[in-house]
């Protein structure tokens, strides 16, 4: 299961009314798109709709909930996307820190917060000084601490980009295959366990598509097919020449 990113805002200036967090609301969508946050409307048949902005009374965390103290204001962020920070280096970090920044020029009293919602990644002030801190990791780092934590960059078994000569990550596969990704060109390809070639995976086709054209190509046996699961199942009954009932 995936850390998600939270944020909080601790407003300690006049407190808003609900009208004015919804304007703040509607102008933080329009200005990062709505895909930025976690936005439910009224088209949804559930009950529970939300906007970009919330008013809340309590912030929860995978560890002790933060109250408001005296004077201030919180008001949650419904960000979409996981975390990102040392030991966790997944989710879109420059959008989060110009979020930050949004916020503190819209809302110049107050504080940032910025966390997880589990593993125990509690929220901490996302200040100026918190998002350069956090900056300087993503510059020396990027993302590569997580995507080579499947072991592509341990794996003594490295497959090297042709383009950037650099390893390609191992996001999984079936069967004994291997799907590769360049992080530095968008590469994509699978590769055959059984001989080590490497095949191409197309711009409009994902892995499994990929992988399924490939084997279908060229099945170890004429009466089999492929299956994910299974890899291959007969087509036909081997005693009756009939197609196999599954
Ligand atoms: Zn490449």
């Amino acid at each position: 299961m995936g850390v998600d990113a939270q944020m909080l805002v601790k407003n300690r200036g006049r407190h808003l009314n609900a009208d004015e967090v919804l304007m703040l609301s509607v102008d933080i969508a329009e200005a990062f798109g709505t895909d930025a946050f976690s936005i439910v409307n009224d088209d949804e048949p559930e009950n529970w709709c939300s906007h970009a902005l919330e008013i809340v009374e309590e912030y929860q965390q995978d560890g002790e909930d933060i109250l408001p103290e005296k004077g201030e204001q919180f008001i949650r962020v419904h960000l979409v996307g996981r975390y990102y920070g040392p030991g966790y280096e997944r989710g879109n970090l420059p959008k989060y820190i110009s979020i930050a920044n949004w916020l503190e020029v819209r809302l110049p009293n107050s504080l940032v917060f910025y966390g997880g919602d589990s593993s125990g990644i509690c929220a901490e002030l996302f200040d100026a000084k918190g998002r350069a801190k956090m900056w300087a990791h993503f510059c020396q780092y990027g993302h590569r601490p997580y995507t080579g934590a499947f072991g592509s960059f341990k794996n003594e078994d490295v497959t090297l980009c042709s383009f950037c000569k650099t390893p390609m990550i191992d996001t999984g596969g079936g069967g004994g295959d291997t799907y590769l990704y360049c992080a530095g060109c968008g590469k994509r390809c699978i590769k055959i366990g059984k001989t080590g070639e490497l095949v191409k995976v197309e711009h409009d086709e994902d892995y499994f598509a990929a992988h399924k054209r490939v084997v279908i190509c060229e099945p170890p046996m004429p009466n089999y097919e492929f299956d994910i699961g299974s890899r291959y199942r007969p087509l036909y009954d081997q005693a009756t020449g009939e197609r196999d009932p599954e």
